[in-house]
């Protein structure tokens, strides 16, 4: 579909603003989820560690020397540890089943130090090896520690304490607080994984994006298709005023060129010339008034002063103003109803020129003989006024399009008449502006029912102590 006007670009606005706010909210999203499934693996990590050092503590409490320093004593109690100021034992021999997975040197170290903080042992590969390793304060519960190779390490410390019975019997057994354990866990697993996450996290969003985009042009393409309908109503409706202005004006040139060829004294010819470029200046000058009426009708600010306006006295007067055209049409014009007064909120000039088009058009389309019917009453907080004729009626399929601009169901005999094909959709665009509702009802040769239904002026209650308010 050839979108036209300024239309593609107002799309292309819309679905960028439309892909922004996805944008974000996906963004949003996807790093919320990735920075929560990070932290599970975080905790998992922690509880693991955490657990280890616990099991690890309470199989060393039972064994530890009295002493803490690098002794054979201690070399025996964790074999594998290399006792500070001797060489480490080569290959490391075995640690006791429970702590089997942190003789792993590519994922674990531990270090046990003295009261002060001194390293005593180790485990072979911990970043204590490291001449400019690192070391993390020992009473620090949960540090980062940066290793050889700049690899990273999640510390946990704890006190460690030795079990110690007493010499004499029934004494209680004591806990002698002897130093502190260190147990770091490698974070390479996890900095592989959070990678993993971090570009999966990336691709999704990317891919959610790209959908995005195609969703986003797609909604706002349903959004314009009002604007659109509207943009080519307007289009249409400037092509056929266009239309409409340029055939009085052709024929005001013709009638003009021709005559400039005849002699300047020939006075009929000039009369008749005359009243052609009359009738077709006055018939211009009507379709000027009625486009610039509905342009302003259409104009959203131009509300018009909003004044009571009594519907009784304006059918009063345009029944006498037009009485003199339908006595020539030979129709017999009436009023029914208006014995109680109906006062409607809006636009005086507008509602005379709502009426007295509804009743024009009866007059118009009546032959003679017939009979044209003004009715007013009221109904359920609302003003009902009725235009009914006796005229050639409008065929169903018309009756949906009589209210569009320029529309004639026989443009001959409206042209004729003096229409413009605007009177209808004038009175529906005040019907509009007066928050009412218009329609009609007709048969073909039998006659035509307009009928208008606006919203009742609420009328101030009557200041207390007056006769009406006393009744
Ligand atoms: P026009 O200037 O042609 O009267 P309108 O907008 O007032 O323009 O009316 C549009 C068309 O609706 C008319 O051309 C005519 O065909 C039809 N129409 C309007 N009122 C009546 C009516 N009372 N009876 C029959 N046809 C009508």
């Amino acid at each position: 579909m050839a979108w036209p006007g300024p239309i593609p670009s107002s799309r292309l606005r819309l679905a960028s603003v439309y892909l922004a706010v996805i944008g974000v909210i996906l963004y949003g999203a996807g790093y919320g989820l990735f920075g929560l499934l990070m932290r599970a693996n975080w905790t998992a990590v922690e509880r693991e560690v955490e657990t280890l050092a616990g099991t690890l503590h309470d199989s060393l409490k039972p064994l530890l020397p009295p002493e803490a320093r690098p002794s054979p004593q201690l070399a025996r109690v964790l074999p594998g540890l290399c006792l500070v100021g001797e060489p480490c034992p080569s290959p490391p021999s075995l640690l006791p089943r429970h702590a089997v997975s942190i003789t792993d040197p590519e994922r674990f170290y531990v270090r046990l130090l003295d009261r002060r903080g001194a390293l005593i042992a180790h485990s072979p590969g911990s970043p204590g090896d490291a001449p400019r390793a690192k070391v993390a304060r020992p009473d620090t519960v949960w540090s980062v520690v940066t290793g050889q190779g700049g690899e990273r390490f999640l510390q946990y410390a704890i006190h460690l304490h030795r079990s110690h019975t007493p010499a004499h019997q029934g004494a209680k057994p004591t806990e002698l607080d002897w130093g502190y354990l260190q147990i770091g866990r490698s974070l390479r697993g996890l900095e592989t994984e959070r990678e993993r996450l971090w570009w999966a996290t990336q691709t999704i969003v990317v891919l959610a994006l790209l959908v995005a985009a195609l969703a986003s042009w797609w909604l706002s393409g349903l959004a314009m298709r009002p604007l659109l309908a509207a943009y080519r109503q307007q289009e249409q409706f400037t092509a056929d005023a266009a239309h409409e202005l340029r055939a009085p004006v052709a024929n005001l040139l013709a009638v003009v060129e021709a005559h400039s060829t005849q002699a300047p004294a020939d006075q009929p010819a000039t009369r008749e010339m005359l009243a052609v470029v009359h009738r077709q200046g006055q018939r211009l000058n009507r379709l000027i008034s009625d486009l610039l009426l509905l342009a302003r009708l259409d104009a959203p600010e131009a509300a018009g002063p909003s004044e009571p306006c009594s519907l009784v006295q304006i059918a009063r007067d345009l029944i006498e103003e037009t009485g003199e055209a339908a006595a020539a049409a030979g129709l017999d014009l009436q009023l029914v109803g208006g014995e109680q007064d109906i006062t409607v909120q809006g636009t005086e000039s507008d509602l005379y020129r709502l009426v007295s088009n509804l009743l024009l058009n009866a007059i118009q389309y009546t032959p003679s003989g017939g009979e044209v019917v003004l009715s007013l009453r009221r109904e359920r907080g609302q003003a009902v006024l009725e235009v009914q004729d006796t005229g050639i009626g409008i065929n169903p399929v018309d009756q949906q399009r009589v209210f569009d601009r320029f529309f004639r169901s026989d443009p001959g005999r409206s042209r004729r008449q003096g229409g413009t094909g605007l009177g209808l959709s004038i009175v529906a665009a005040i019907v509009r502006r007066h928050r009412g509702e218009i329609f009609v009802v007709s048969k073909p040769g039998s006659g035509s029912v307009f009928t208008v239904k606006l919203p009742l002026a609420i009328t101030p209650a009557p200041p207390a102590g007056s006769a009406a308010g006393r009744r």
